[in-house]
């Protein structure tokens, strides 16, 4: 079999790849609804992989994995890794987990990163009331994570959060960063209290938190909440957006506290865990399939951690029902140090009627998700149904 095209689509929001090959066999990648702007980074392998089997994934990736690079750069990459996993999966008849040593668990745990209501504030109540909505949610979620310190509206909200000089971009991630000053400090620990009183200890909380913290405010801040038994403080000192790790920081905040730190979610390929993983520089690692290099990458990392004793929570934001596809392909195969993944959201409530392979029912009860067992992904789009979404330049895109 060979690959005789690679096109990209962007539907909705969300940059979708489709690789064409000569036996008629196709398949499909999903990236973030955030990165709209990715059709001219994957057109750019075109010439690298027509005429590549894209049933040889792996070597495939050795021809175009030097082109990526920490979020949003590795996306690209990342989503026509999925696109080649989704082939082999069809051209072997197999759902893609099997491809990657069979599945471990018959379901896979999701938590709630992404459904979210309207922002209302930033005060104590408003995140009461945001963390009461998102345990409430009929998917019943194990586990809700909410914004705070820099990765959240409390940087503006509050006044004097914190010394630094208020960044405006129109990017996100990366550029509020300073001393958090007692105020600011004391607003954030008056917010998990409040969500505490909420969420008990029935749902679990983890903070997404940064990334911008200088490393004694995060010391300081993690040992304050220890008492509240918080599942993990994500990004303090680098992260989302951030292109680099600083693991020896890490490190000395993860000695200091008992309370679990996490980072991962922009980083690009295994090599860039490396540090993180054998310095035990964080208690959980978070990366995401469609930008860390794709889903082999992930299960590489995994078991690497693994062996570590870090725990494996994978980002998925934005990554829509394509991306959900990869993720549950993916963590069905994980080791025991698999928590549960974040639970993705897609640019459009249409994006459910355009896609195909998904179960009548709920596709999440009791924080859990059944497998897909269709060959691939397991996930299509139907052609006719999405055409209307298309945008002019993209008309053959399903030809
Ligand atoms: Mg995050």
């Amino acid at each position: 079999m060979k690959i005789t095209d690679i096109r990209c689509a962007l539907i909705g929001k969300h940059p979708v790849v489709r690789i064409v090959t000569d036996e008629g066999l196709y398949g499909l990648g999903g990236a973030e609804w955030t990165k709209p702007y990715l059709k001219p980074y994957v057109l750019q392998f075109r010439e690298a992989l027509i005429g590549e089997d894209p049933t040889d994934v792996e070597r495939c990736m050795l021809k175009i994995r030097q082109r990526g690079s920490f979020k949003p750069y590795g996306a690209a990459i990342s989503v026509i890794e999925h696109a080649l996993w989704d082939i082999a999966g069809k051209a072997a008849g197999v759902p893609v987990y099997k491809l990657l040593g069979g599945k471990v668990r018959d379901k896979v745990r999701v938590y709630n990163g992404s459904l979210r209501r309207p922002h209302s504030g930033s005060a104590p109540e408003d995140y009461a009331a945001d963390a009461k909505w998102m345990m409430e949610r009929p998917e019943g979620f194990f586990m809700v994570k909410q914004g705070i310190g820099f990765h959240s509206q409390m940087k503006r909200e509050v006044p004097d959060f914190h010394i630094g000089i208020p960044q405006v971009s129109p990017f996100h991630g990366a550029m509020d960063t300073g001393p958090i000053t007692e105020r600011g400090m004391n607003h954030m620990l008056d917010c998990v209290a409040a969500m505490k009183e909420v969420l008990g200890d029935k749902v679990s909380l983890a903070l997404d938190c940064g990334p911008g913290w200088m490393l004694p405010d995060a010391i300081r801040f993690a040992r304050a909440v220890e008492k509240y038994d918080l599942a993990w403080l994500e990004d303090m000192l680098t992260g989302d957006y951030t292109p680099w790790v600083n693991a020896q920081a890490y490190r000395e905040l993860t000695v200091s506290t008992s309370t679990p730190i996490h980072t991962g979610e922009q980083i690009y390929l295994r090599h860039n865990f490396k540090e993180l993983i054998e310095t035990q520089s964080v208690r959980v690692i978070g990366p995401d399939p469609a930008d860390v290099g794709g889903i082999a990458e992930m299960k590489w990392i995994a078991e690497h951690a693994h062996m570590h004793s870090i725990l494996f929570a994978p980002h998925g934001t934005a990554n829509g029902l394509l991306g959900l596809g990869a993720l549950v392909n993916l963590c069905a195969t994980l080791p025991a140090n698999f928590v549960a993944f974040e639970y993705p959201t897609a640019s459009d409530p249409w994006w459910h009627d355009i896609i195909e392979g998904l179960p009548d029912g709920p596709l999440v009860t009791n924080s859990m998700m059944n497998l897909f067992e269709a060959p691939g992904l397991g996930l299509d789009i139907n052609a006719e149904a999405a055409k209307p979404y298309l945008l002019e330049e993209d008309a053959g895109f399903f030809d």
